[in-house]
């Protein structure tokens, strides 16, 4: 489902990432754990395409990230073919982002209809049913300012999944949440990681990894220091950072 080889990114003289291998197949949830700069967030912004790669490679789907095989020749993928990769790639950061002037339901449908072209009948029963998914039913009419942070967060959830993504990346969905509102998030995603969904995970909740995670990483200064199974990894990590930055967030 993804496949990430040797990528590696620069800003300016800055490489930020130097060199990272994934492997995700369809169902499964990986999760990235790592200081604060290791190049978390940027590894994902390149899996969106939020961030252009300078090395490597990455696969969604069997087809290239960012790039474009032509006549034997690997060209950049204009900012159409862009979006419609992006189209299969739903993002969920550490705040809602959601428009503040529109209500649950109309941040849900906005992007169906434009760009999806679904009329205001479907893109509503859609939005109407993916509220109830994510334990909102019959908030639709709210507003975002009208709702707690952890309620605004599974809206934004339920936002990405209207487009029927067959990837979802959350980059620390819960840091900017009161503590009291993280287990409600964390809970909507796990019902989305058993429904099956594809899921890359940015987060410092090691509990969710432990339970959730089919492989965990650890990410150190734009390199992936470790990567297993999350009994191994959280459990019994081999490289000494590993066990460093457990310590302190454990
Ligand atoms: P955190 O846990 O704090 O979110 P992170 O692991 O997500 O950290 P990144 O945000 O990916 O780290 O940043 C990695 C490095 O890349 C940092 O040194 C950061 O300053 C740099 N960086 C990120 N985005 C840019 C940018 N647009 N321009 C220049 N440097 C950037
Ligand atoms: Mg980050």
């Amino acid at each position: 489902m993804v496949e990430a080889r040797d990528v590696r990114k620069r800003f300016g003289h800055n490489e930020v990432l130097k060199g990272i291998d994934l492997t995700v197949n369809r169902g499964e949830v990986s999760c990235i754990i790592g200081p604060s700069g290791s190049g978390k967030s940027t590894f994902l912004r390149c899996i969106n395409q939020l961030e252009q790669i300078d090395g490597g490679y990455i696969l969604v789907d069997g087809a290239p990230i960012g790039v474009k095989l032509q006549g034997g020749r690997v060209r950049r993928s204009s900012r159409a073919e862009a979006a419609k990769s992006r189209e299969q790639i739903g993002m969920v950061f550490q705040r809602f982002n959601l428009f503040p002037h529109l209500t649950a339901l109309q941040n849900i449908t906005v992007a169906p209809r434009a760009v999806l072209g679904l009329g205001a009948g479907e893109a509503n029963a859609r939005a109407i049913d993916l509220l109830k998914r994510v334990g909102l039913g019959g908030r639709e009419r709210l507003y975002p300012g009208q709702l707690s942070g952890g309620q605004q967060q599974r809206v934004a959830i339920a936002r990405a999944l209207a487009m029927q993504p067959s990837l979802m990346l959350f980059d620390e969905p819960t840091s900017a949440l009161d503590p009291e509102l993280v287990g409600e998030v964390l809970d909507t995603m796990k019902q989305l990681a058993q429904s099956g969904m594809t899921m890359i995970v940015v987060t410092h909740e090691i509990g969710f990894a432990r339970e959730v995670a089919d492989r965990v990483l650890f990410m150190d200064e734009g390199v992936v220091m470790e990567q297993g199974a999350p009994e191994q990894v959280l459990g019994a990590p081999s490289n000494p950072r590993t066990q460093e930055f457990l310590a302190k967030v454990l």
